[in-house]
């Protein structure tokens, strides 16, 4: 789907969702993902596509203004997202055009398989094994009308030059342009925030050869920008020798650098780099395949599992060779790979081993962002609507100083487990919940305000602040009804016990947060019932 903000050039609004019930969780799956397929469907005059029933062979389909055809993927079956890009872009002799395309791991339903876009990937929660089963390769589109109906196009273009002035010139836009998503990696290290050894480490001293500064400094190129973004946090690399040489591509964003480096203990960023590439080109999500490999390293090394039960493999901290080995596994199905294939989870249920000591919960693997260091990252872990996700309420983000204050979003301590807590989660929530409907990425701050001038300059609804509030609210509350329908119980709204055991050194040193009374003050503040689950308001 696009937003209504698709194609207006607000800022940062070029991105497109992808929602399903998710195969992984079996609750609200919703990815959302930055590239310009959003602005070309637009262009193409829709708003969505809505695809039901499945194929009995392979397709891709073909969107050429009002011209759409459905035709044969065989030849792509099999075929890398690469390769699937290149070629049907060939076909279609028009390099402008854009694809979103499944790699193998959609084709052979790994419950985490992405879909890619221009090497961006609609990720998290398996919307690329959703395509597979529909036998659907890919999506090709490309759209000549650029005079979108707009309400007031006067004024909308203000409201535009207003908050992409107010955008471009914050220090967090700055920031995310010159190293990219992993800007603040040192930080993080220092703060606990990043996550280290399986999330058992507090510090690790070879964390910063990882960090957006080193890339900067080494295999950086340039920026890269999703359509119509004015901050660039996209990054591409090159490495002109050795192991892990390439040509110009996309580079490894903050999460991907974490799973498959301090996760696992791997300093070489160039390694990361390339297992990036393969996670792209297989069509896989790098933070649910690097949590299952991670927690497949980590219980190995408590002895929970042994070599003979996973292919003779004896992996060992920072070992890259059996990393790309696994990843092959997982996506083609294979040994061991049949089991990480369906998650950390599974993995888990598989060896007798507590999902308490799984870094997963709702089978979702989390992201990374060390709850013992950002209190408000439990509550996006363990209550949010498509399960763990940085992106759906990201506290982590929003406490760097980004100012929301006019929705009531204010600055609190982030070691903070009460009702402010509570409340600043909630509403953060609900806004994030808005951006994923307008569509605007959320690393773009314009003023609330702004952002109301711009919906309603485009829509032709008012829109003030207290719409801004309502309708995402109202976002929120029916993902919640749609995952308590598919079966959610508060008792799902949990974090596991390994990612809650304070540290005894580093940043985060003797705190952790209490999850329950944060679970008890959000359903109180936004009026959930404890005993279902289901929110209690009117629908605003
Ligand atoms: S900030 Fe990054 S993710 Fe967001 S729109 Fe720009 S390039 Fe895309």
């Amino acid at each position: 789907m696009t937003g209504p903000l698709n194609g207006t050039f607000a800022p940062n609004t070029g991105r497109w969702v992808i929602c399903a019930k998710s195969p992984y969780t079996s609750h609200w799956g919703e990815s959302n993902c930055g590239s310009w397929f959003g602005a070309e469907v637009k262009k193409a005059g829709y708003d969505g596509i809505i695809i039901t029933g499945a194929s009995e062979k392979p397709v891709y389909i073909e969107i050429n203004d009002d011209e759409i055809q459905i035709k044969s993927a065989e030849f792509l079956w099999r075929r890398g997202t690469y390769f699937t890009t290149r070629k049907l872009k060939e076909i279609f002799e028009n390099d402008k055009a854009k694809v979103i395309c499944i790699g193998v791991a959609g084709e052979n339903l790994v419950k985490y398989a992405n879909i890619i876009s221009e090497q961006r990937a609609a990720g998290r929660i398996g919307m690329g094994a959703i395509f597979g089963s529909k036998n659907l390769k890919a999506i090709i589109a490309k759209g000549s009308d650029l005079n979108l109906d707009v309400a007031n196009k006067e004024k909308l273009s203000i409201a535009i030059k207003k908050a992409r002035d107010y955008v471009k010139s914050s220090l967090a836009s700055h920031i995310l342009g010159k190293f990219g998503t992993a800007a603040t990696l040192d930080m993080y290290n220092v703060t606990s925030e990043l996550p280290i050894k399986y999330h058992t480490q507090p510090k690790w001293n070879l964390a910063t050869k990882l960090s957006g500064i080193t890339m900067a400094e080494t295999i950086l190129v340039k920026q890269a920008f999703c359509h119509s973004c004015v901050i660039g946090c996209g990054r591409v690399i090159k490495i002109n020798e050795g192991k892990y040489q390439t040509e110009e591509i996309k580079g490894p964003e903050y999460e991907t650098i974490c799973g498959y480096g301090s996760l696992i203990l791997n300093d070489d960023l160039e390694s990361i780099t390339h297992l990036n590439m393969e996670c792209n080109d297989y069509g896989i999500d790098t933070i649910s395949s690097s949590g299952v490999i991670g927690s497949l390293f980590y219980h190995f090394d408590l002895g929970n599992i042994k070599a003979v039960d996973i292919d003779g493999l004896k992996p060992e901290w920072g070992q890259i060779d059996v990393v790309q080995h696994l990843l092959k596994k997982i996506v083609h199905k294979e040994g061991i790979g049949k089991i990480l294939a369906e998650g950390s989870n599974f993995f888990a249920k598989t060896f007798k081993i507590s999902e308490d000591e799984i870094a997963s919960i709702n089978n979702l693997e989390i992201t990374y962002h060390d709850m013992r260091s950002n209190f408000g990252m439990a509550i996006a872990y363990g209550i949010g609507p498509r399960g763990p996700s940085h992106n759906a309420c990201d506290a982590y983000y929003t406490l760097l100083g980004i100012p929301l204050d006019e929705i009531g979003i204010k600055q609190i301590d982030t070691h903070s487990d009460g009702k402010e807590m509570a409340e600043f989660c909630s509403l953060l929530m609900d806004y994030r919940a808005l951006y994923s409907s307008m569509i605007m990425c959320s690393f773009c701050n314009p003023l609330p305000s702004q952002n109301a001038a711009i919906l309603e300059a485009t829509t032709g609804i008012k829109f003030g602040l207290k719409e801004i509030k309502s309708f995402g609210e109202r976002i929120t509350n029916i993902k919640r009804l749609f995952n308590v329908k598919m079966g959610l119980t508060p008792s799902d709204d949990y974090i596991p016990k390994l990612l809650l055991r304070p540290f005894k050194e580093g940043g985060s040193k003797g705190r952790t947060p209490d999850f329950l009374k944060l679970k008890e003050l959000f359903y109180n503040y936004r009026n959930w019932d404890p005993v279902t689950g289901r929110p209690r308001t009117k629908l605003p």
